[in-house]
């Protein structure tokens, strides 16, 4: 993308309605606009790391072996009722007429739909183990929307339910949920930790949150310094297999890390005290299992090996997609701007043409655009007729890991300048190289 034929609307001033810094940033850099209280327009640079965020979460999820779908934001009143949560909801479901006066609300989330669609079309214990998910938009009418996307009142969720024969295998779906959620937020560059939670309206006895530490965070941690350094990497894990799924899911859990919802201060107090945290933390997913409680209400049975029916076990388990492009910038960022991690940047690589319009800087950057494209990468060309400094300015307020810089004193000796965001180290190569450096970073995302 050349930037003069990009629509990057970034702001000068500091927007004053943004508290924390992921909202000023995003403001900043043009990525999103709001359109009423927790409502936002998904502008082209943050709607381009939006869909790579869905990208990842649909990639790890299918790893899984579970299966996309896409139901609808609206939902009848009815289903509802036959859970009992209609009434028990509040304030926080979007209650809609439609003209011809039946009750419809905008999805806060999906289990009793997806419960409608299992009990339409499955009956018998062979269709079993089934996950099913999709990332759709829901609505809660929170009463206090703030931080930009972190808190918003539409917002982007991946939702999966699990529908299985027993406890047992419904725990093998929670624990490969958790696993998957654990991949996905480190292609992210995020350290999400499994906090153990409180099952809330939800309703269920298994539950953990994943939680990003940032100073922002609304939830207070409380946990052990060594969970922080736990990383899944690029191991192998084989999700059909219980007892390895489990034992990943046991190195995650065992060192002490709760919310304030589920602080022990006697456990916490075990932790020798040079390890002992306390935090903040951002919610980016949940995990719940909960048995039969839609099943059950809901005529949610299977027929079973020896003839009987039974409820199936089921479980939800969610991450917050719009949120995680605030909770990865408020991990991730310094005093001139954001920081992509290479899995989410929304371009692989800036150029920066320092005298545009000389033919030799111009030429040599069309090249470089052309070769990195050539080369399966998504290079953004600052070609705008701007002060080198201006230029530098947005590069690093829109954050992309990569930034190559052409001028003619460096093409006088052959190279280009190939410099790092994150470190701010540069190296001078010459373009082939600099594309074959490139090439190799973003070999496996
Ligand atoms: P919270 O406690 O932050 O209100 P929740 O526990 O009610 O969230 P879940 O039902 O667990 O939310 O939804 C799954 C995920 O969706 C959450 O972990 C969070 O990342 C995201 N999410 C929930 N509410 C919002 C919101 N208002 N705006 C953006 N993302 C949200
Ligand atoms: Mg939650």
């Amino acid at each position: 993308m050349r930037l003069t034929r990009y629509f990057l609307p970034v702001l000068k001033e500091n927007p004053a309605e943004a508290q924390i810094v992921s909202h000023r940033l995003m403001l900043r850099a043009g990525m999103i606009k709001q359109q009423a209280a927790g409502i936002y327009s998904w502008l082209p640079l943050g709607f381009k790391v939006l869909k790579r965020i869905e990208q990842i979460v649909h990639e790890e999820q299918q790893r899984a072996g579970h299966i996309p779908l896409l139901m609808p934001t609206l939902q009848p009143a009815d289903l509802w009722r036959e859970s009992g949560r209609y009434d028990d909801y509040g304030q926080e479901m979007l209650r809609i007429r439609d003209r011809q006066d039946r009750e419809m609300l905008y999805g806060p989330t999906n289990e009793e739909m997806i419960t409608d669609i299992f009990r339409s079309h499955v009956s018998s214990y062979k269709d079993l183990p089934l996950t099913l998910y999709h990332i759709q938009w829901k609505f809660r009418d929170e009463m206090r929307p703030r931080f930009g996307v972190m808190r918003g009142r539409e917002f982007l969720m991946k939702d999966g339910y699990n529908f299985d024969i027993d406890k047992a295998a419904a725990l093998h779906a929670y624990n490969r949920h958790m696993v998957s959620y654990l991949r996905t937020y480190e292609r992210m560059g995020l350290t999400a930790i499994p906090m153990r939670a409180d099952s809330g309206p939800i309703g269920g006895d298994d539950t953990h949150e994943f939680l990003v530490l940032a100073a922002t965070g609304e939830s207070e941690v409380f946990y052990d310094a060594a969970v922080t350094e736990l990383k899944l990497g690029d191991r192998a894990v084989d999700y059909e297999n219980r007892a390895e799924v489990a034992e990943v899911c046991r190195e995650f859990t065992t060192l002490y890390a709760r919310t304030d919802e589920t602080h022990k201060p006697e456990l916490f107090d075990q932790i020798p005290a040079e390890r002992r945290r306390v935090g903040r933390g951002i919610e980016v997913g949940q995990i719940f299992y909960f048995g039969t409680k839609y099943s059950d209400p809901m005529g949610a049975n299977v027929v079973t090996p020896d003839g009987s029916r039974v409820p199936v076990h089921m479980g939800s388990h969610g991450i917050g997609v719009s949120r995680l492009l605030g909770a990865i910038i408020e991990a991730s960022h310094d005093e001139r701007g954001i920081i992509w991690p290479e899995g989410v940047t929304p371009f692989h690589a800036g150029i920066v043409n320092l005298k545009q319009g000389d033919a030799g800087t111009d030429a040599a950057c069309e090249g470089l655009y052309a070769a990195l494209k050539a080369a399966g990468l998504d290079p953004l060309y600052d070609d705008r007729d701007e002060r080198a400094g201006a230029k530098f300015a947005t590069m690093d307020l829109i954050g992309l890991p990569w930034r190559l810089t052409v001028g003619p004193r460096g093409l006088a000796k052959g190279v280009v300048e190939l410099t790092s965001r994150r470190s701010g180290e540069s190296e001078e190569l010459t373009a082939e190289a600099a594309v074959a450096r490139l090439r190799e970073i973003y070999a496996d995302r």
